[in-house]
């Protein structure tokens, strides 16, 4: 199975993401969480690639498309994955059809602009793994720290709220068009964001049946 998961940020991608990569065993690619492994590791990418994330602005698109190309060429990748955070542009659509790869469904999960920008404040990310948690709606067990690896939780220097009003900006400008892209090629299917993440695996699990 080879999907996508669209959305505005803060809409609940990254954290589908990762329960549903576990119910289908398919790694789950996180472009964002790629980009900032490589900012900590202070790689040349990293670099380049942090003035445009720490302002809400995409990275530019041969750089993302290059690190999609080489995550997909991996083997784990073999029986299928879920991208979430890529594509976010209609360039990086086209190179990912250009490169063959045959997407089977396109999940949109739709959150209002003014609901984002409340979830947004309460994200919190883990410095080690990548993880997502939210202080009201994906507690940790332990407060401030990974329920996976132990690492600490932080707040991501983009979450904060004029970074999100410029990143839901560039979402309605360069990433909504995928919509219509992906609805034309019969592969778009709309889960409404719930309040519960539970609640909104199934609505996907659903879709992504359907
Ligand atoms: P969110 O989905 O919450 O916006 P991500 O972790 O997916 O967060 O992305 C964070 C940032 O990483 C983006 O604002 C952007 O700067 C960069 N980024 C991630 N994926 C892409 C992509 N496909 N194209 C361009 N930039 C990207
Ligand atoms: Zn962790």
């Amino acid at each position: 199975m080879k999907l996508i998961l669209l959305g505005a940020p803060g809409a609940g991608k990254g954290t589908q993401a990762e329960v549903i990569c576990e119910k289908l065993s398919i790694p789950a690619i996180s472009t964002g969480n790629i980009i900032r492994e490589a900012l900590k590791s202070g790689t040349e990418m990293g670099k380049r690639a942090k003035s445009y994330m720490d302002e809400g602005k995409l990275v530019p698109d041969e750089v993302v498309i290059g690190i999609i190309k080489d995550r997909l060429a991996q083997d784990d990748c073999k029986n299928g994955f879920i991208l979430d955070g890529f594509p976010r542009t209609i360039p990086q659509a086209e190179a990912l059809d250009a490169m063959g790869v045959v997407i089977d469904r396109v999940i949109d999960i739709e959150v209002p602009d003014d609901k984002i920008v409340t979830r947004m404040s309460g994200r919190r990310v883990c410095e080690k793994c990548g993880a997502s948690y939210h202080l009201l709606y994906k507690k940790p067990q332990e407060e401030g720290v990974c329920g996976k690896c132990g690492g600490t939780l932080v707040q991501r220097k983009d979450d904060h709220p004029d970074t999100v009003k410029e990143r839901l900006r560039v979402y309605h400008e360069q990433t909504e068009p995928l919509k219509a892209y992906y609805e034309k090629q019969g592969k778009l299917k709309i889960v409404e964001g719930q309040e519960e993440v539970a609640d909104t695996t199934k609505l996907t699990l659903a879709a992504i049946e359907a």
